[in-house]
């Protein structure tokens, strides 16, 4: 098989190079289980030259100025937009996700990168009255390296848009792409080459507990940006903690709950319910509400009708237009999501549509999985509790608002929940309670540029995708001038 990406090189110092050890990790096309390519397999060493080259450059980047790095990075953005399709077909094939969505990730990345590079100018500090014979003002400064380490889902999205508000604020960054969907970042390389001073932007590929950890590890790396489970950025804080003071964002997973009172179009929450378990992606995404708690009197009409609907879902090759649902990334991603539906089954729980790999010549091999509804799931349940991170929606019952409550709050995660009502006292008095991060009210799924979006409890710390992202990369310093007339 011809490999997809002709370069398999990461990019250190602003050169395209291979990883010291000489070795490789295949990339396997999650639908056919075929090997597409190829990536460097990274080294602590290779972590080493990549922030040695990072430690060099930033300096001279942040000395450009905010209009120099605003206008590198919208040059980066172009030629990313050049290569989209390139990047798009890459990433398809990589991670399994349907084409349709995917298109936006591109753009969406590339949408990132230009929103801070219009924010440079608030990169401002402030002037403190404190006293009369003082001038009191703050500055905010670049930490120096910036360590980001992503997750399979969106890997070009999260490399491109979610690193952006790093490297206006003046930092030089090194990537850690996902090991199960890095060949887009092989490309990236070659991109970021053309468009950012040489280490400005790095990408060490490899596996996690050797690329991630040595990021997370090492002792100039103060500023650490991780999105991914809860379980390995727990690990992160862990062995960061025994080296060195780091701050830390975490961006983690969820197990969402979409609450739906009695008084809305059951139709508007088939829809909606579909919508937001993003099975164009398998459901593998952070802010997927995989918990829809349905308000009794309406519990019956909403699971037929969703039962069917989701039966009727067109699961297909990732690259056709008209596929609804992709493959699940990798092998051990689909045995874990497997594992779950015979765990949900053994606690009781009724499955209502999919749960098993669907039929036909072309579904032989690769990681397929018809989309999933379980009902009748009690919260105690596992498939109620943990993060699937699959095509698997769980449906709960609720008969009053405190009921509804505790149970979207009794999770560990708290990252996005949805509320469909159309009494405004319902819907507030709800949204104020639920421990979520971000919270929409009749409408699920969407980011807006600018909000914040970030967990509560287990799902993470620090806010994303608004300007509290770019300045969150800035240290601030407090100066205080004595005035001696
Ligand atoms: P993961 O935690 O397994 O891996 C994420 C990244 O961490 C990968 O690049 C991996 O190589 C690296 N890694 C693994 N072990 C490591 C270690 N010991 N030290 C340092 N790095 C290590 O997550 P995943 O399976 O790739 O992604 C799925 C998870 O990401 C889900 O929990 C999902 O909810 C979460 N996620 C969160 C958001 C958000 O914005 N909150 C967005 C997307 C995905």
């Amino acid at each position: 098989m011809k490999s997809m990406v002709k370069s398999a090189r990461m990019l250190i110092g602003g050169e395209l190079v291979e990883s010291e050890s000489g070795e490789f990790v295949s990339s396997i096309d999650p639908a056919t289980e075929e090997v597409i390519g190829k990536f460097p397999a990274g080294t602590a060493r290779d972590v080493e030259k990549a922030v040695e080259a990072a430690e060099g450059s930033w300096e001279a980047w942040n000395g450009i100025g905010v209009a120099g790095r605003a206008e590198a990075l919208r040059r980066f953005g172009e030629l990313i937009m050049e290569r989209a399709d390139e990047l798009l077909e890459v990433e398809v094939r990589d991670t399994g996700n349907t084409i349709t969505p995917m298109r936006g990730d591109v753009k969406t990345g590339v949408g990132g990168i230009n929103y801070y590079a219009g924010l440079g100018y608030e990169l401002k500090g402030e002037t403190v009255p404190s006293t009369p014979n003082n001038l009191h003002l703050t500055l905010r400064e670049p930490y120096g390296t910036v360590g980001r380490i992503i997750p399979f889902n969106h890997p070009i999205l999260f490399a491109t848009g979610h690193t952006a508000g790093a490297l206006m604020a003046g930092n030089s960054v090194v990537v850690k792409p996902p090991e199960t969907a890095s060949l887009s970042a092989l490309l990236l390389a070659e991109i970021a080459q053309q468009a950012l001073p040489p280490g400005v932007f790095n990408i060490v590929t490899g596996l996690g507990p050797q690329v991630g950890a040595a990021l997370a590890v090492h002792p100039q790396v103060k500023r650490i940006a991780f999105i991914g489970s809860a379980r390995t950025g727990m690990a992160i804080q862990r062995m960061a903690a025994e080296v060195a003071v780091k701050n830390i964002t975490l961006e983690l997973g969820g197990k969402n709950p979409m609450i739906v009172f009695p008084d809305v179009n059951v139709s508007d929450i088939v829809t909606a319910a579909i919508q937001g378990m993003n099975f164009t992606w398998q459901g593998q995404s952070c802010g997927s509400t995989s918990r829809l708690l349905l308000h009794e009197s309406i519990y019956n009409e909403v699971v037929s009708q969703l039962a069917e609907r989701i039966d009727a879902m067109r699961v297909g090759n990732p690259m056709d237009e008209a596929s609804e649902m992709g493959a699940i990334n990798s092998q051990g991603q689909y045995e874990k999501v497997l594992r779950y539906i015979e765990t949900a089954k053994a606690e009781g729980a009724k499955l209502l549509a999919g749960g098993e790999r669907p039929k036909g010549p072309e579904f032989k091999r690769g990681f397929w999985l018809r989309p999933t509804l379980f009902g009748d799931v009690k919260p105690g349940m596992c498939i109620a509790q943990e993060e699937i991170f699959g095509p698997v929606l769980s449906v709960m019952k609720w008969s009053d608002f405190d009921e509804a409550l505790r149970i979207a709050n009794d999770v560990e995660y708290g990252l996005t929940a949805s509320i469909w009502t159309n009494n405004i006292d319902d819907a507030l008095a709800m949204a104020r309670r639920v421990r979520a991060g971000f919270v929409w009210v009749n409408s699920v799924g969407p980011h807006y540029r600018g909000l914040n979006y970030g967990g509560y409890k287990n799902s993470g710390v620090g806010r994303d995708e608004g300007i509290q992202e770019m300045l969150s990369y800035t240290e601030q310093k407090s100066i205080s001038i004595a005035l001696r007339n």
